[in-house]
């Protein structure tokens, strides 16, 4: 009905020197419109599920349905086309280019799919600003604040307005305050009046953000 992303008897195992089973036969269904967190102890498979949903890894079995398309994940092209113009992705370190600035690490994501320079460089600028990092733009991730590489990597993943946000421990490196400033951006971004009223000008609100967060630490912080 509203499901947007669907996981179906969903197995993930690792198998090096010994299986680890991570994720076993998950029935779960993620509908538009709605925040989703996701809370678990370290090593519980947070990241493992989020790398399946963002087509980064693969399941050992199970399937993935997004928008009601089962994905194929040996066509890698076309996952990699669903992922940047669907999927954003927040990581809990940045991950920034060390060697851009601000600007050049959000534009470039644009760049990666529409090939207009100007015009990317103007969509950054635009969300940038509306982070409130303008007089930020030109600096390199090494000059900026743990909450100001994450608000840039925050406008990386939003510059070509996904429709889902995966957040993986988005503020599990920051103090507490900058912590809720974050998740506050984040959670906003869901409620398309203040979206519309230009929070961060997109055209439409991500229709599912999912935060996968270490449990209890950060539902503290989100209040
Ligand atoms: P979380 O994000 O909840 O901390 P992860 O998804 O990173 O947990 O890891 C879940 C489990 O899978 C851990 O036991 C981890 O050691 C294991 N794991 C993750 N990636 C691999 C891998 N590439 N090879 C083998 N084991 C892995
Ligand atoms: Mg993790």
């Amino acid at each position: 009905m509203n499901n947007f992303i669907s996981l179906k008897k969903l197995s993930k195992y690792f198998s090096n020197n010994k299986k680890v089973t991570v994720l076993k036969k998950i029935n779960y269904s993620f509908a538009k419109g709605k925040i989703y967190s996701l809370m678990g102890p370290s090593g519980s498979g947070k990241s493992t599920l989020l790398n399946i949903l963002s087509m980064i890894d693969k399941p050992t079995s199970g399937s993935l349905l997004i928008d009601d398309k089962t994905i194929n994940f040996s066509e890698t092209v076309i996952n990699d086309n669903i992922r940047s113009k669907k999927i954003g992705i927040i990581y809990q370190q940045n991950n920034l280019l060390p060697d851009f600035t601000a600007l050049e690490n959000v534009y470039f994501a644009s760049l990666a799919l529409n090939d207009d320079k100007k015009k990317s460089v103007d969509k950054a600028k635009k969300i940038i600003k509306k982070m409130g990092l303008s007089t930020r733009e030109h600096h390199y991730p090494s000059e900026l604040s743990g909450g100001e590489m994450q608000r840039v990597a925050m406008a990386r993943a939003l510059i070509n307005e996904p429709e889902i946000i995966l957040a993986d421990e988005p503020t599990g490196s920051l103090d507490h305050s900058t912590a809720k400033e974050v998740f506050k951006i984040l959670y906003n971004l869901n409620e398309s009046e203040s979206l519309k009223s230009s929070l961060l000008a997109l055209n439409a609100a991500p229709k599912i953000t999912i935060f996968f967060c270490l449990a209890s630490l950060e539902t503290s912080k989100a209040t």
